[in-house]
């Protein structure tokens, strides 16, 4: 900021220097009389006749090249100089060159005789004047035979300094076009400064730059007004203007430039010290406005000066102080105004005489302030760049901010609407698309399909959770990709970077939709689709089966809305026949979810307590002795419409928490049966009754058998509990925790559906079981498919070497019956015998299985 103000200063001088230098010679031709001057401390004793003066005794010669300055003295002067004889006729101009002198009476005297005269000073109009100038000029002309004397009278209230000066009259005009032309450039300078001030505090309402205009024009003011240019310009028939302009010109300027440097330097915020004494000084040169309406013109002046000095020292002092103290714009102060200080002090200097006279000296307050307005605006309009420069910064960062807001806006939003791990569309945007189809395309049909990984538990059991994540996400890319193929598929989510064709439901489960009339014309391809989900994805070189299962519900035969298809597709894929074929289209059978499933559980709770439930028995068959061994107990609720089945009263006491007082009325109804069997006359049949993992995680669940048993102990090993094998999978430490308190207290263990799930051999091994009992699915087939033959058979050799029982269950031929018993297997359970009946069907059923073996006998 200092570099373009300091160029621009320098600048100034060199132009102002020239001036100097050319005016030079102009000095060299005015003549320099001798002069001698008298003083009238008592005005009265002052003669006014100038012949009276001019025979007096005790004149004093003024030093050559000074001029006379008394300072501030209100005594009447008598000047007398002698025009030095020439030899031919010359123009010549008396020159007074200050020009706040109140009253100059000039008289020429030729060959003693007064030939001319002149009343002037600035209580006189100027029209007074011979011309019109500033100065009092005294234009005459000189003859060569005859002797010319000046005598001049003068006196002022102000500063007594009269510089008289008597000049050829060319070279008097050559000097004041020399020095109108200085004053054209300064008052050019001004005057622009000025306008290029008001115009950035027009355009800005920066009040800085209103002050530094009006201290600017208030040093255009005073130096016009000191120079008397004013007058002539102004008010030339107005001496009380020019007068009272002169008392007003200096708390002017210190009034602007106090206000100029409290804005510039920020001192009420900087320093409040500073700010106080300058709003002081402010008030003061306030008051001294005032004053010079109020005041005698003496009186004023005085004030304003001795008010002007203390301004000007804070003004000169407030610069250096806050630079010291770490004020950036203190510098450029402080630069510019020990530039005007200096100029001010070069021409005071000058004026008592002190440096000799020239240009530079003669126009130092000029000159000073010429460059001080320069450099201040400069320092201004940079830091007015500075300023705009900050604001649009500050916009940048602003839009910066808001740019860094949007985007993680943006971020929040795609974080919302997908799943961190898969980077696919989540639940929500599915539901949002899918609702958007359902509405805008509600002639259509829409298929919703859900896929679901049944193969990842294993996946993160072998191989942790990490690469689980890594696989899964490779699956979804795989999905995404497969599904684009899908004949008639809507894109869930569209950008500029990916389309995405399948959404992450949850972490295993992905969504697609594809409109059904489509898929269904393309059956074929459809089927390839599901091959290509099918193939195992290739991972660190594994191929890892994702065993994927489909589910699809179809608008609007399944459902309306997106909840509702959506929960028929996983129904779907839940099914028997999606686990069996891979994909399955909803069916209401596939439903054990059905709406009135909460109502279920109140009117479940409801059966239990008003004992509507019942129990059925289905008898097993010992292979080796052809007798009934014992009966499994199944739950039933006879009279419900609709019918509930035994998994579905088992689903939902599982998930109401039901679980736990049913198995306890089914465990005291198994004893009660047992009873029943053994007044019936059969004390030999056990009977099993069913246990679900919930009872097993249940702390005191042992405890309660224990007890239940205790108070029977006529049945002591024979209550059975059925376990199912994958519940114990589940959870697979606690689950052999409670088996084993249960064996403790001597209750036999069967477990249940072995063969459904995929429970570890070393696992099986542990368990303190008696019976296993094989599930139906091995079993259905058993005559047709060698397959499972290897696998039963396998499992019976493996079930005897640990010393368990072999049950295989649901039996429904004979043929496979006697399979069974060549394979070894110790019983058999189905419908070959019966379905389960309740237990006076059950009884009657016995006593038919008796007579019918006596009639064989
Ligand atoms: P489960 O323990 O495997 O019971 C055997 C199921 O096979 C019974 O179905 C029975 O009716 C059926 N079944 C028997 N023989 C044949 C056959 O030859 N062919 C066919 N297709 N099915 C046959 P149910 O009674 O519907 O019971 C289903 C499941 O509900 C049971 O499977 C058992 O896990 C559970 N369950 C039943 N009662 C209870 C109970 O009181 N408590 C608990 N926790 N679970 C029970
Ligand atoms: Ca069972
Ligand atoms: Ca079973």
């Amino acid at each position: 900021m200092l570099r373009p103000a300091l160029f621009l200063a320098l600048l100034g001088v060199c132009l102002l220097a020239a001036a100097d230098g050319r005016d030079d010679l102009a000095t060299q031709r005015h003549i320099e009389p001798a002069i001698d001057y008298r003083l009238f401390p008592d005005a009265g004793n002052a003669p006014d006749d100038p012949l009276v003066a001019a025979q007096l005794d005790g004149w004093h010669r003024l030093p050559p090249g000074r001029s006379a300055n008394f300072g501030y003295r209100e005594d009447v002067a008598w000047f007398r100089l002698d025009v030095p004889t020439l030899p031919e006729a010359r123009q010549q101009i008396l020159e007074i060159g200050y020009p706040q002198l109140d009253s100059v009476r000039i008289y020429l005297l030729r060959d003693d005789r007064v030939a001319g005269q002149l009343d002037s000073g600035d209580w006189q109009p100027m029209a007074n004047r011979p011309l019109q100038h500033p100065h009092v000029l005294y234009p005459y002309t000189v003859d060569p035979d005859s002797r010319y004397r000046f005598l001049i009278r003068v006196q002022t209230s102000g500063a007594l300094q009269v510089p008289i000066t008597v000049w050829e009259r060319d070279a008097f005009f050559d000097h004041i076009s020399r020095i109108d032309q200085a004053h054209a450039v300064y008052y050019g300078i001004l005057i622009t400064v000025i306008f290029f001030n008001l115009f950035v505090f027009l355009a800005m309402r920066e009040a800085t730059y209103l002050y530094y205009a009006l201290a600017t024009f208030g040093y255009l003011f005073l130096m016009s007004t000191l120079r008397g240019i004013t007058y002539p310009l102004l008010w030339p028939d107005n001496p009380w203007m020019q007068n009272h302009s002169m008392m007003l010109s200096v708390p002017l300027a210190m009034l602007f430039s106090l206000l100029f440097a409290r804005a510039f330097l920020g001192l009420n915020q900087r320093s409040p010290v500073l700010d106080r004494l300058v709003r002081l000084a402010i008030i003061a040169n306030l008051l001294a406005i005032l004053g010079s309406f109020l005041l005698d013109y003496n009186a004023s002046m005085r004030l304003s000066v001795a008010l002007a000095i203390p301004s000007c020292l804070l003004l000169t002092g407030i610069g250096p102080l806050e630079w010291w103290r770490g004020n950036r714009p203190a510098r450029l102060y402080t630069f510019a105004w020990g530039l005007l200080t200096l100029g001010s002090a070069l021409t005071a200097a000058n004026k008592y005489g002190w440096i000799p006279s020239n240009f530079l000296t003669d126009f130092g307050m000029e000159i000073g302030s010429a460059l001080e307005a320069l450099l201040l605006t400069v320092g201004l309009a940079a830091r007015l760049y500075q300023e705009r420069e900050e604001k649009v910064e500050a916009r940048e960062s602003q839009l910066r901010a808001l740019e860094a807001r949007r985007q993680a806006e943006l971020r929040m939003m795609e974080q919302a609407l997908h799943n961190p791990l898969t980077h696919l569309p989540n639940r929500s945007s599915f539901e949002l698309l899918l609702q958007d189809l359902l509405t805008r395309e509600s002639d259509r049909r829409h298929a919703v399909g859900i896929v679901q990984l049944g193969n990842l538990d294993t996946i993160t059991r072998t191989l942790g959770h990490q690469n689980t994540d890594r696989v899964l996400e490779l699956a979804a890319q795989r999905f995404n990709s497969v599904c684009r193929d899908l004949p008639g598929v809507y894109s869930v989510e569209r950008d500029a970077r990916h389309t995405f064709h399948a959404a992450s439901l949850e972490s295993a489960t992905f969504g697609f939709i594809v409109d059904a009339d489509t898929a269904q014309s393309q059956r074929r391809r459809i089927i390839e689709c599901l091959e290509a989900i099918r193939a195992p994805l290739d991972y660190l070189g594994m191929q890892l089966p994702l065993e994927p299962v489909a589910g699809v519900a179809v608008s609007p035969d399944h459902g309306n809305d997106p909840n509702t298809l959506i929960r028929k597709a996983y129904v779907a894929r839940e099914s028997l026949e999606a686990r069996e074929r891979g994909l399955a289209y909803y069916h209401p059978r596939h439903d054990s979810y059905s709406a009135d499933r909460l109502t279920l559980a109140s009117s479940l709770r409801e059966a239990l307590k008003s004992d509507q439930l019942a129990l059925y028995l289905q008898p097993k068959l010992d292979l080796r002795t052809r007798q009934v061994a014992g009966v499994e107990a199944l739950i039933r609720w006879p009279g419900r419409e609709p019918a509930v089945s035994a998994d579905q009263i088992v689903a939902v006491a599982e998930q109401t928490g039901l679980i736990k007082p049913l198995t306890r009325w089914v465990l005291e109804q198994g004893l009660g049966i047992r009873e029943a069997l053994v007044r019936a006359g059969y004390p030999e049949l056990s009977v099993s009754v069913n246990v679900s993992p919930n009872n097993l995680r249940e702390q005191e669940f042992p405890l309660f058998v224990q007890r239940l048993l205790t108070s029977h102990p006529q049945h002591a090993g024979k209550l059975i509990l059925e376990v199912t094998e994958t519940s114990m999978m589940l959870d697979p430490a606690n689950s052999l925790r409670a088996l084993r308190s249960l064996h403790y207290t001597g209750i036999p263990l069967s477990i249940d559906d072995f063969g459904s799930g995929y429970s570890s051999l070393s696992y099986i091994k542990r368990l303190p079981a008696r019976e296993i009992k094989i599930d139906r699915s091995l079993i259905t087939d058993l005559s047709e498919l060698p397959e499972d033959r290897v696998i039963v058979q396998t499992t019976i050799n493996m079930c005897h070497d640990l010393g368990y029982a072999v049950v295989a269950e649901g039996v429904e031929d004979h043929a496979t019956l006697d399979l069974l018993g060549e394979m070894g297997c110790d019983m058999v359970q189905g419908y070959v015998m019966t379905p389960p009946q309740p237990m006076k069907d059950f009884l009657a059923w016995m006593e038919d299985q008796a007579a019918s073996e006596q009639r064989r006998a």
